[in-house]
This record gives C-alpha cells, sequence and structure tokens, in this order.
C-alpha cells in the first residue's frame, strides 16, 4: 500500500467529501486522483455534473491529514460548486468566501479547524490564490458568523451567509486592491536600495587586506615569508572579486525588478484611463 492511501484512506476522504456536499445541500459526485486538490464545475448552470479532484500527497504535504481537515478543504471546494452562476464574487474574492464557508461549517458543525487553518497560513498567495495570512482571517471570520447565527438562534440560508461575507469585503478591499498588492511588492523589494551598505564594506575590506599582503610581501625577508603573505595577498584579491561579482548580480536583478515595476505602474496608468473613459461613455 502506498505510504498516502495510509495516510488519507479512501474513506476519509469519501466521508469528508459527503460531509461538505450535505453542509451546502449539494449533490455528491464523483472524486477522481488528480494533480490536485480541485473542482472541476464543468458546465455552470448545474451542480450535476461537477467532479473533485483528490490528491492525498498534497494534502498531506500541506499538513491536511485528520479528517476535520479533510472536509474543510472540501468544504472550499463544495463552496466553488455552491458560487457557481453568481458573478459577483470571483478571482481571489471568490477564493476567500470559500474560505469563509469552511468557517461557517466549521463553527456550525463544531469542525476542529485548527489543523486545517494552519495549513492554509502556511500558503503564499500568486496570481488566482491570496495570502495564506488572510485566508486564515477569512476562515476566522466564518467562524466568528456561525457563533452570531448560533448565538441569535436563526436558521441560516446560504443567501444570507454570502451577504455577510460582503462585510469582509469591504473591511478588506484596501489590502487586496492591486495598489496595495503593488506597494506590499515594492515594501518587499525596497532592501534592494542598500545593495551599496550590504557590499561595499566586503569588498572594502578584502582590498585593504590584499594591499597589507602586498606590502607585507614586499618587505619580506625569505622566500617562505614572501610565499606566505603572496597567499594571503591572492586569498584577499580573490575575495574582493567575490564580493564585487555579488554586488553586480545584486545590481542587475533590481533593474530588472526596477523595469518590471515601471512596466506594472505604466499598466495601472493605463487601465485606469480607460475606465476612465468607460466611465465618461455612458
Ligand atoms: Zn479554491
Amino acid at each position: 500500500m502506498d505510504i498516502y492511501e495510509f495516510l488519507i484512506p479512501d474513506e476519509a476522504i469519501t466521508a469528508s467529501v459527503g460531509n461538505a456536499c450535505e453542509f451546502f445541500g449539494l449533490p455528491e459526485v464523483p472524486i477522481v486522483n488528480s494533480e490536485g486538490v480541485c473542482v472541476w464545475s464543468n458546465d455552470t448552470q448545474t451542480t450535476l455534473d461537477d467532479v473533485f479532484g483528490v490528491n492525498r500527497e498534497q494534502l498531506s504535504d500541506m499538513g491536511i491529514i485528520s479528517e476535520d481537515s479533510i472536509t474543510l478543504a472540501y468544504t472550499h471546494e463544495c463552496a466553488h460548486r455552491a458560487l457557481q452562476g453568481y458573478d459577483d464574487i470571483t478571482g481571489i474574492n471568490e477564493e476567500l468566501a470559500c474560505d469563509y464557508f469552511t468557517g461557517i461549517h466549521a463553527g456550525l458543525n463544531d469542525i476542529d479547524s485548527s489543523q486545517f487553518e494552519e495549513a492554509l497560513g502556511k500558503t503564499t498567495g500568486g496570481e488566482t490564490h491570496p495570502d495564506g495570512e488572510i485566508r486564515v482571517k477569512a476562515v476566522e471570520y466564518g467562524k466568528q458568523v456561525a457563533e452570531e447565527i448560533q448565538a441569535q438562534g436563526i436558521s441560516p440560508t446560504f443567501e444570507y451567509c454570502k451577504d455577510r461575507f460582503e462585510d469582509f469585503m469591504e473591511t478588506h478591499s484596501n489590502s487586496l486592491s492591486p495598489v496595495a498588492l503593488f506597494e506590499k511588492e515594492q515594501n518587499d523589494i525596497s532592501f534592494t536600495g542598500h545593495i551599496d551598505d550590504l557590499y561595499d564594506p566586503e569588498i572594502k575590506s578584502a582590498h585593504d587586506r590584499a594591499a597589507y599582503h602586498h606590502n607585507q610581501a614586499k618587505n619580506a625577508q625569505s622566500e617562505e615569508e614572501w610565499e606566505r603573505y603572496y597567499d594571503a595577498e591572492t586569498e584577499a584579491l580573490n575575495s574582493e572579486d567575490y564580493w564585487k561579482r555579488n554586488k553586480a548580480e545584486a545590481e542587475s536583478e533590481h533593474k530588472k525588478m526596477e523595469a518590471a515595476r515601471e512596466y506594472q505602474d505604466t499598466l495601472w496608468h493605463s487601465a485606469g484611463i480607460s475606465k476612465i473613459e468607460e466611465i465618461y461613455r455612458k
């Protein structure tokens, strides 16, 4: 038996998926092995033709191995199914909405979300998914809404929960806008402004050492002594070269990033102009 099949047996997957489907009142659909944990919606007019993908290796690598965590992972996938046909929540916002629904499910049905949240928190965002940090916030917010639902004794509908998610979007809209993401990136690379500070002291120190040994070698009293200073000088010169090469590489990387940043700037700028044109044309 495959180690991953041992860690996450079929029964755990089918039980978790069944649990997630039941929560949304969605029909159970086939589960196939795939490159990742995912859901294919196929025809978005119906949830009957959806297909789940499972990847035990990915789940285990992420640390999602308890049945509760797997249930929440498939609650996220099922939320994508439930959101089929809604075009007001898309892209990164849809991912966050699906995370939020895992929090709702965890809160209402007493599912332990700690392992799932820990795994989610470690993920880094990309073009399609937000950063783990905000994804965990969405889960937490879902749990908070679930708590309120229970305290008020109301029976929540999907629509009700979806509406409550809008508050989360409003609170976090600033940190999710392209400008904010761009600024975050800028902060991340700001250290490159200190390239000189990083490399120059090393270069200078190696250079001074080389000069010192060179002088010592000139005044050497024996061939042996000369050889020792000569070796030390060579070593210092190599070190100076090494730091100079590193500095040049860092500078070239920095230039590339600057160029990318400028390009992004123009992109947003032109996007802004066409948006304004669009508004005036109406
Ligand atoms: Zn997703």
